[in-house]
């Protein structure tokens, strides 16, 4: 793939790298360029780095009418030998392209995803965090942009590439454990719908859900399956627990939970997790009703959320529709969740041994 290289000018654009003590908070600022790339006829077109900017757009463009729009996250590191390295970022092309096939859009080939994000980030070296724990987010993303009011898939897309430089998500360590809304009022996703996909409209559909959480005093929503009786996800994270026996219980995968790539590295970490921490990681169907019961008999120990912004939350307790309040341990951040997140994060930033492949560095292009 020729990636069309239209720089800002070298008084344009950042000339030195970000400051160690610079406060980036998470997801706020973005860098000097964008990758963009047209889907036309059947072919991924006009691959090209520009300036960032506001885009073109039709107002028919089906994107914002009929809502064909998917997106990824993930991050690099800049390790101790002054180099980028991607984390498990073929895992994320992987899975755009799932999202692509819920939605009826188009596959773009794993191979020219890494390149598009590698050659973006090679662009932006100096915009690289340099404090420990923060990490560059990637947000790639594709959306329809046909101008038609009929309702079928698009015949042409976009699909684009942004740079957030972020800060360590808890710069002071965990500081709070969370509470969770398990409500029956409000359903993330149905079986043969789109929850297993990142797609825009699950979160659109999640925001009611989150302020009625908001407003019974919950930070997010432990969302069940439709039949209200098992335990499904967070709405942004996967949802774990650990057992007194030293479980690290998630949630089975089915078409109505999104495939956290956290959560599948996780599983596959058993014998680091066993020699590390005791735990062994499992997937299970969880009954929310024994869920519950053993949250209150203290069988389970420690819950959370895996996601890649925040690598691992803690949930120190849970509410229900009718008020009724669980706590988890003593409520406070759990002790092995906190040296979990700990741990991936060393991985992560290159301080521990990380299997084959989960980590590549960015070539140098330019
Ligand atoms: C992105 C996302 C997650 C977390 O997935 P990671 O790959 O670990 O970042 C979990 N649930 C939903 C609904 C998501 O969109």
């Amino acid at each position: 793939m020729n990636i069309d290289y239209q720089l800002l000018s070298p008084q344009q654009r950042r000339s030195e790298p970000l400051a160690k003590d610079t406060d980036l908070g998470f997801g706020l600022l973005r860098t000097d360029h964008i990758f963009l790339m047209d889907y036309q006829n059947g072919e991924w077109i006009n691959a090209r780095i520009v300036p960032y900017q506001n885009l073109q757009l039709a107002p028919g463009a089906m994107a914002l009418h009929y809502g064909q729009s998917i997106f990824e996250g993930a991050k690099a590191f800049l390790h101790q030998d002054n180099e980028i390295y991607t984390f498990r970022l073929d895992k994320n092309c992987e899975r755009l392209n799932q999202s692509a096939e819920i939605l009826s859009m188009p596959s773009l080939d794993v191979d020219m995803q890494l390149q598009a994000i590698n050659a973006l980030l090679d662009v932006e070296r100096l915009w690289m965090p340099t404090a420990t724990g923060a990490s560059m987010y990637i947000r790639p993303f594709m959306f329809a942009t046909d101008d038609s009011l009929s309702v079928k898939p698009s015949n042409s897309y976009t699909f684009a590439v942004m740079l957030s430089p972020s800060g360590a998500y808890y710069a002071k360590g965990m500081s709070k454990s969370l509470k969770l809304l398990i409500t029956q009022q409000y359903h993330r996703a149905v079986s043969g719908g789109t929850g297993a996909a990142k797609a825009a409209g699950n979160y659109a559909a999640s925001l009611r859900a989150q302020q009625h959480a908001s407003s019974v005093g919950a930070d997010q929503v432990l969302y069940l399956d439709a039949s209200n009786q098992y335990l499904e996800e967070v709405g942004a994270m996967n949802h774990f627990h650990i057992t007194r026996s030293g479980e690290l219980v998630i949630p089975e995968f089915t078409d109505t939970i999104l495939k956290s790539i956290t959560s599948q590295s996780i599983l596959s970490l058993t014998n680091e997790l066993k020699s590390l921490l005791d735990l062994t990681p499992v997937q299970k169907k969880i009954s929310i009703k024994q869920f519950l019961a053993d949250v209150q008999s203290g069988e389970i120990t420690e819950a959370g959320g895996f996601g890649t912004a925040a690598v691992t939350a803690s949930v120190g307790h849970y509410i229900l529709d009718n008020g009724e309040h669980y706590t988890v341990g003593n409520g406070e951040i759990g002790e092995k969740t906190q040296k979990l997140c700990q741990y991936y994060s060393e991985l992560q930033q290159g301080k521990q041994a990380a299997p084959n492949n989960w980590l590549v560095r960015v070539e140098r292009i330019n």
